[in-house]
């Protein structure tokens, strides 16, 4: 039986991250809250709550594992239920030029599921966790601190029922994992914490989601595989992920970046699909069956809030996921980012105490920095992204188009990019002597074969 560290922790979002961080907390406290505006118990499609929904949403290998770790199971339960194991060197054809990259089987694997159907497998085993309940259909209003704003003590909720009064639900914990648009920044600066910096390099990237699902027709384009990558790059600044998905669908991603967004007509949809370095999806979209309308999520800009850098921060409020931190998210890190944050989190709680919010924003930011470090440099990639691009960076940006060229030819470079694109090694395992030797002998030789 573990120690209780408190009454209730009061968790403010119940998608990903706040289902993440239930998991993490729920021993520690006789009661977990977790306070949402939509309906949750259940719910099987998108939510208004979460309309990145309604695109491709992968988990990394790591946050894979992280999930797992979680929940213990999972994976073999949503894989009964019906959705697809992928293995991301093995399974997965990547694009970074005309030639997909050489694959092998590296036991990077993950369960590839639609996000409300991933939301709805993590709720469920949340669900089924004592003490932990939902209050669903409530806006979130504020916090309430002590009055020397030292600490925070509690939530403000209100019910969407406009009629009905706000209340606040008491907490010797609360956990804020109400996604890009949380008012955290503004509550703590209402407390005297100051202005949180915010990230500003590369972030401008105006990237625009288009997103179709289908039942297969009779051009089939995976033959063993599971998933197609059309990755963007500055010689083509759109992609495409086109996977097979839980229920037997296809889903559909395709994006552009600077504006150059993928139309929400189908003709438009579909020349712009026409236009992208894996040639086999168009024909196989266009004899493919319809389940939907394509749908459009517009992503001007990256945003990390840097809570670790303000000078002070009251305990007892702790912020998790996409509330701190929102990726590219063409490079699928933010859940794997909320997992690992969860993580560190129940570290904490079962080393017997609640952290101070200093220490783990701390914690949280040197879990995102080297994630949004390589991907940041992948985003400046493109000469319209405005950024410092420091000598170093360029080199690293020439090499990693080097690794992607010569992992054409090489499965193990292969194996060893998608592990430390998936978070699972760190980028620095791809910059041993080795490696680095093997990349470039082999990446001239496949520029020589490109011709
Ligand atoms: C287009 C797109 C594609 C993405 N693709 C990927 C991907 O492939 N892989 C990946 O790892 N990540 C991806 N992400 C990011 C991923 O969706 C998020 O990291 C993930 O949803 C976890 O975020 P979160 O739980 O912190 O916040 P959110 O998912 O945004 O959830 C916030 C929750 O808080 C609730 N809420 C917010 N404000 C209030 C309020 N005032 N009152 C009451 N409730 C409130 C909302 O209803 C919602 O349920 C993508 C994001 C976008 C936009």
């Amino acid at each position: 039986m573990e120690k209780k560290l408190g009454k209730r922790a009061v968790i403010l979002g119940g998608s990903v991250a706040g289902l993440f961080a239930a998991s993490a907390v729920e021993k520690s406290f006789d009661e977990v809250v977790i306070v949402d505006r939509d309906r949750l118990v259940g719910v099987r499609e998108a939510r208004r709550g979460a309309p990145q929904a309604r695109h491709i949403n992968g988990l990394l290998a790591r946050g894979a594992r992280a999930m797992e770790d979680l929940f213990p199971e999972i994976t073999a339960e949503m894989v009964t239920a019906g959705c697809p194991i992928t293995d991301l060197a093995g399974t997965v054809r990547w694009y970074f030029g005309p030639q997909p990259l050489r694959q092998t089987r590296a036991g990077l694997t993950n369960v590839a599921a639609t996000r409300p159907i991933l939301e709805f497998h993590l709720r469920e085993r949340v669900q089924a966790m004592p003490g932990v309940r939902f209050l669903e259909s409530h806006d979130i209003t504020g916090v309430e601190a002590t009055p020397d704003r030292s600490r925070v003590i509690g939530a403000r909720v209100q019910p969407r029922n406009k009629d009905s009064a706000e209340q606040v639900l008491e907490a010797d914990l609360v956990i804020d994992a109400s996604g890009r648009g949380s008012r955290a920044a503004m509550w703590l600066e209402s407390l005297g914490c100051g202005t949180v910096p915010e990230e500003q390099e590369g972030t401008r990237i105006g990237l625009g989601y288009g997103t179709r699902h289908y039942r297969m027709g009779a051009t089939d384009p995976f033959g063993k595989d599971h998933s197609i990558v059309s990755v963007a790059n500055p010689m083509l600044p759109r992609g495409a992920i086109f996977t097979k998905t839980d229920g037997g669908k296809l889903e559909l991603t395709t994006y552009g970046i600077l504006g150059d967004h993928p139309p929400t007509d189908v003709e438009g949809f579909n020349a712009f699909v026409k236009t992208l370095a894996a040639q086999e999806i168009y024909p196989a979209i266009v004899d493919a069956e319809p389940l939907d309308e394509p749908v459009l999520y517009k992503f001007p800009t990256t945003m990390w809030r840097r809570f670790d850098q303000l000078p002070s921060l009251p305990d007892g409020l702790l912020l998790i996921g996409d509330a701190v931190c929102t990726p590219n998210p063409v490079f699928a890190q933010a859940q794997t980012l909320a997992a690992l944050e969860a993580l560190k989190l129940r570290d904490h709680l079962t080393d017997g105490s609640i952290p101070r919010a200093v220490d783990y924003q701390r914690d949280v930011a040197a879990i995102i920095k080297p994630a949004w470090d390589m991907t940041t440099a992948i985003n400046l990639t493109f000469p319209g992204v405005e950024g410092h691009r420091p000598p170093a960076m360029k080199l690293l940006q020439r090499y990693m188009m080097k690794v992607t060229q010569a992992a054409t030819l090489d499965a193990s470079i292969t194996e060893a990019f998608m592990r430390a694109a998936g978070l699972v090694d760190p980028l620095e395992s791809l910059l041993r002597p080795g490696m680095v030797w093997r990349v470039l002998r082999t990446s001239r030789v496949a520029a020589r074969l490109a011709g």
